[in-house]
């Protein structure tokens, strides 16, 4: 996962949402989101200014970014490519970010977070069409199968992960067998395949076309 400095709860917490960063912990009562809604800071709970058009846009990108695990760097990367690509931007976007394999993982419910599901991956856990990627930025294709190796299959974190999944909305382009821990990808992922956490990718492009 890209090193973010900041404690994860607090990054939730400035986007006053649940991005599931930190694993189990977000499926309790524990979860920062669930105590204090509000965002972080000595001022936090009585900061009242409305945001400025920038600040909006900003704020989703940040929440975009942060939601996918990604460096600045790496977001204006991909970003710069979905404005090459044929169709629009933001659609190009979304759709690339959730093709990464990790990201693909995490919505098989192998990992209880985006960063779990990055070390499944970068730590040569997981085969697709049965070699070894250990790339987690790897574009996941039509018809590719994806799967756990067989010596992970009865680790207790994976386990844990996937009975927690269950609640988690399901990827309609992925045809996902939890039980034998493998997935086919049997679409592209659809703009309004992703509707978690809810995204203006509009306000996106606006920031980065100033
Ligand atoms: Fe922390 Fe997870 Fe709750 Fe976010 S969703 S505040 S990372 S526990």
């Amino acid at each position: 996962m890209a090193r973010q400095r900041e404690g994860v709860c607090r990054l939730c917490r400035r986007e006053r949402m649940k991005l599931y960063l930190k694993g189990m912990r977000c499926y309790t009562d524990r979860c920062a989101i669930e105590r204090r809604n509000f965002p972080p800071g000595q001022h936090g709970q009585s900061r009242r200014t409305k945001m400025t058009a920038y600040g909006t846009q900003l704020r989703e990108k940040q929440k975009v970014k942060r939601t996918y695990g990604l460096l600045e760097r790496q977001f204006r990367n991909y970003f710069e490519k979905a404005e090459k690509a044929n169709g629009p931007t933001g659609e190009n976007l979304i759709i690339t970010l959730e093709r990464r394999l990790d990201n693909v993982v995490f919505r098989m419910g192998l990992g209880s977070s985006r960063a779990q599901a990055r070390q499944l991956v970068s730590h040569g856990h997981v085969k697709v069409n049965g070699r070894k990627v250990n790339v987690p930025s790897y574009q996941v294709a039509v018809g590719e199968e994806i799967v756990l190796t067989d010596k992970m299959r009865e680790n207790a974190m994976i386990l844990q992960a996937r009975d927690v999944s269950q609640s988690q909305a399901i990827a309609p382009w992925l045809d996902i067998d939890r039980e034998n821990h493998r997935a086919k990808v049997v679409s592209l992922p659809k703009r309004e395949d992703v509707q978690t956490p809810p995204i203006t990718e509009q306000l996106i492009v606006e920031l980065y076309s100033k």
